[in-house]
């Protein structure tokens, strides 16, 4: 990597650095430091002010974690990776800015994020509520936009993190700055969009507590969906030719859902369909289906298809077919 541009000055950094601290650090006893590969290591020292101006400095990067000890956020990052997620993003900005609702873009290496600041802390489950709801008022796709946090309460680990604005991403050696829905930079300089931020305006209590319920409803929705599914076919001779009935008997479910799962040799993987940090998520070979013990969802490959597009049957026929047979 070239050695970083010194965009910020030695007698500027200290109130900028005060802004990282108060708007994006949530906690202090361990911190995320990207690596040159464009990785993350987890370390297991307290974060210091010196280390959020060396970020600045560039000389090294900083992740944030979306949650405090208590799994509490203080704000929420929609991430987009696609071109066309990114758009969907800057729609998704502008829009809420009609609703008062102010949120910030930041530019990534693909893509990039939105930034959604709260007044107080709030609990990671009702932050997600918020997301989903959110996603859901603009008919995106749980799955086209990644939330974060992405946990609804902490287990063992730290959890999510994401980048620390300002700094230099170590693999691409680039800075990332702000911009507007309509694609101005936030500010002239990133010095003063550190500044903007530390003046971030916050979603309105009202609107998060609206949004919030929205989510917790379709999220309600989708689960009720998943436990009436039934878990597996009941197979049937007379209906052999129908396209769904072939597509489960040409495919196998093990070779076709590990281009998606990391499988283990006897079959079980972190399922992708909840937040799994135990294998949860099996498939039997012989029998042909899958299964996530957490979840209680399982079936065939067209099921495991269905959740993975969060399509409906019709359409996860069509678009498998597609795929074997075009
Ligand atoms: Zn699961």
């Amino acid at each position: 990597m070239r050695h970083p541009e010194r965009v910020f000055t030695d007698y500027e950094l200290s109130p900028l650095v005060g802004v990282l601290a108060r708007k994006f650090i949530n906690r202090w006893d361990m911190y995320p430091q990207q690596m040159a590969n464009g990785r993350w290591l987890t370390v297991h020292e307290p974060l210091h002010v010196g280390l959020l101006q060396t970020h600045l400095r560039g000389d090294v990067t900083l992740g944030v974690y979306l949650l405090d000890e208590q799994s509490r956020g203080r704000f929420l990052v929609f991430d987009a990776d696609s071109t066309e997620s990114w758009q969907q993003l800057r729609k998704m900005a502008q829009e809420l800015a009609t609703e008062n609702v102010t949120t910030y873009l930041e530019n990534s290496r693909r893509g990039g994020h939105l930034w959604l600041f709260f007044d107080q802390p709030q609990p990671g489950q009702a932050v997600r509520w918020f997301g989903r709801g959110v996603l859901a008022r603009q008919g995106i796709p749980p799955k086209q936009i990644e939330l974060y946090p992405k946990q609804d309460e902490l287990d063992d680990g730290p959890g999510s993190l994401i980048r620390l604005p300002f700094g230099v991403h170590r693999k691409s050696g680039q800075r990332y700055g702000f911009m507007t829905p309509e694609g101005n930079p936030l500010a002239p300089t990133l010095r003063q969009q550190v500044q903007v931020l530390g003046r971030a305006e916050t979603v309105p209590i009202r609107f998060f507590e609206l949004v919030c319920d929205k989510g917790r409803e379709v999220e309600a929705e989708r689960r009720k969906r998943r436990i009436a599914r039934p878990l597996a076919a009941t197979k049937s001779v007379t209906v052999g030719d129908l396209p769904s009935e072939r597509i489960k008997t040409a495919v196998s479910v093990h070779d076709f859902v590990s281009q998606y799962v990391e499988l283990s040799p006897s079959g079980m993987g972190l399922c992708p369909f909840h937040d799994d940090t135990h294998p949860s998520f099996s498939v039997n070979a012989e029998e042909n289906y899958w299964y996530c013990f957490t979840c209680g969802i399982g079936g065939s490959v067209i099921d495991f298809w269905m959740q993975w597009q969060d399509c409906d049957f019709v359409t996860a026929v069509s678009e498998l077919a597609h795929m074997l047979y075009d």
